[in-house]
Parts: C-alpha cells; sequence; structure tokens
C-alpha cells in the first residue's frame, strides 16, 4: 500500500478540511514548490479548521523526470486505483482515499515539460448545484485570470474522485516549461490562501486585486480533455506559430510538425475559432498528441474570449 508523504495542520478553532495537493504528475513544479511555501508558513494558532498539504502524490513520476510513474501510467488518469495495483495505481487509491476525507480540494498543476497552459482553475460541472456553487466560490477566489467549467463526465481523475466522494474540488493550470516560474509559485501560494481566507480558514489577507477573470462553462461531453486537442499526424519536431491567449480562426496555422526522416513538413491548422489556452512547447512530439487546446466561444463562435497577456 502506497505511504503518501503529507502534512497535516489542525487548526485551533473549527472550519472545513481543505486538501491540497501538486505533483500528481511528475514534471510539475510550481504547484509543489508552493505547497512546501505552505507547510512552512501557516501557524495552526491562526487556523481554522484543517490544512492537509500533499506536495508530491507521486513521487515515481518525479523519479522519472516525467508526467508518468515507473508503470507508465498517468496518475491522472487512474483514480479511484487499486490498493493491490501497480505502483501508480496504489498511489491513486491511497490519494483518492485521502480525497474522501476533505470539504474542500485543490489540485495544482502545470502543463508541466511539454505543455505551456494559460493560467486557470477548472472544476466539473458537477449536478449537485451547492457543491458546484462551492466549486465556482473556489475559482473565483483562487483569482487565476481564466474559470472553466467543463463536463464532469471525465473519469479516471483527482476531479472525479472528488465528484464521486461528494467533495468540493477545483484543479488549476499555471504555465509549464522549465524553469520553475517563481511567479507561478507564488500565484499558487497567494491563490491558495485567499481559498482559506474565503471559506473562513484564515483571517483575510491583504486582498490582491486581480482583473475580473473570462469564466467559460462548456459542458459538452469531453470538454476539458486536453489530450484529444489538435493531435499531431505524424511522429516529429513541433514548431509553434502562435501564442498563448492569442485569439485565431478556423483555419489558421497553428504550427508545422516537420517529419525528421522525409524532413517533409505538415502545416497544423486549427479547426476551431477561439483562443489558445494550451500549445506544445517541447518540440519533439509522437503521432497523436495534443498540440494546442482552444478555447472556443459557443455562444458566439465567430467572436473568440479576450484573455489578458500572461
Ligand atoms: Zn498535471
Amino acid at each position: 500500500m502506497s505511504k503518501l508523504k503529507s502534512t497535516s495542520i489542525q487548526g485551533s478553532a473549527d472550519g472545513p478540511h481543505l486538501l491540497i495537493t501538486a505533483g500528481i504528475h511528475g514534471d510539475e513544479f510550481e504547484g509543489i514548490f508552493a505547497i512546501y511555501q505552505l507547510i512552512r508558513q501557516i501557524d495552526a494558532s491562526k487556523l481554522h479548521g484543517r490544512l492537509t498539504l500533499l506536495p508530491i502524490a507521486n513521487q515515481s513520476a518525479v523519479d522519472q523526470h516525467s508526467r508518468y510513474g515507473e508503470d507508465g501510467k498517468d496518475l491522472a488518469r487512474t483514480f479511484p486505483g487499486d490498493p493491490q495495483g501497480s505502483p501508480t495505481e496504489q498511489v491513486a487509491a491511497a490519494v483518492n482515499d485521502l480525497i474522501s476525507t476533505a470539504d474542500l480540494y485543490i489540485d495544482l498543476h502545470t502543463g508541466g515539460r511539454a505543455m505551456d497552459v494559460y493560467p486557470l482553475s477548472g472544476y466539473g460541472l458537477v449536478k449537485d448545484d451547492a457543491i458546484l456553487e462551492t466549486q465556482r466560490r473556489m475559482a473565483r477566489a483562487i483569482g487565476l485570470p481564466l474559470i472553466w467549467g467543463t463536463s464532469a463526465e471525465l473519469d479516471g481523475r483527482s476531479m472525479s474522485a472528488a465528484r464521486d466522494a461528494g467533495v468540493a474540488a477545483i484543479y488549476t493550470e499555471y504555465r509549464g516549461p522549465s524553469p520553475c516560474d517563481a511567479i507561478g509559485v507564488k500565484t499558487y501560494v497567494d491563490g491558495c490562501l485567499a481559498v482559506m481566507a474565503e471559506f473562513g480558514m484564515l483571517k483575510q489577507a491583504d486582498s490582491i486585486q486581480h482583473p475580473p477573470p473570462v469564466i467559460v462553462e462548456d459542458s459538452r461531453p469531453n470538454s476539458g480533455h486536453m489530450q484529444l486537442c489538435n493531435p499531431s499526424p505524424i511522429k516529429g519536431l513541433f514548431e509553434s506559430s502562435v501564442s498563448l491567449g492569442q485569439n485565431v480562426e478556423s483555419g489558421d496555422l497553428l504550427g508545422k510538425v516537420i517529419d525528421p526522416l522525409s524532413g517533409k513538413e505538415h502545416q497544423i491548422t486549427s479547426k476551431q475559432t477561439g483562443s489558445i489556452i494550451v500549445i506544445r512547447s517541447y518540440p519533439q512530439v509522437d503521432e497523436s498528441d495534443a498540440l494546442a487546446v482552444i478555447l472556443e466561444n459557443n455562444e458566439n463562435p465567430a467572436s473568440p474570449y479576450q484573455l489578458p497577456s500572461c
């Protein structure tokens, strides 16, 4: 059975139990450093409720310098896991148990080595109205410039573990490519403290003023599944022509994939109109790897959201 290296801080007064995790993927470091800072910073005598902090959910993936654990599995596709299963399945089962003890849950991610992701907080559009409203409050409080509610039907994820346990949960993304972004770490620390203040776990810190976020809720099946978007037609080298937050129209060039064996270039054009919220940053791609994710405006497909630059 997998043993998680979590830290639990019991406050001096009643309040909710907040769980914050990072390191679900082993190549995403801003959330990991943010949680280590929270472990040093939180004063139990000033805390209402309980805070459980898990900086590295999947140590095996960190050891592999990878999104995947030693068994080749993606922890974020393995929930609810199996305590008798492979290493990643065991970790999933242990994190699943931890999630079920929480009232509120934040899972910190980035795009990792391969992807650059627009800073956002996301949640599943769960059927329970009270939980959904709590998730919206958490997402607003954490202060990232894009809030993205997507299908609650996707399984295997920390968010589906929370959904099944009836726990209000959000995940976050903040850029990705190395080096670890100090502004991203601070943004995550400040954001987690702001969520704690929002739910009465800490006194309101000096509030940081954020511009109003762009809020998108898209309940279409597979919305939020980033790995399905704009797949590479071949194994090769991707050269991007777009940047995060940029608006594109259907038919616009996103980049090209070069076949290193033949030298042939495959142009990658957008099939959607919208804003770029994920772009592949690591050039080497396998066939069907996602190259970009575009946030469509469902209400008015011809008019992309205006995302602030990041
Ligand atoms: Zn991740």
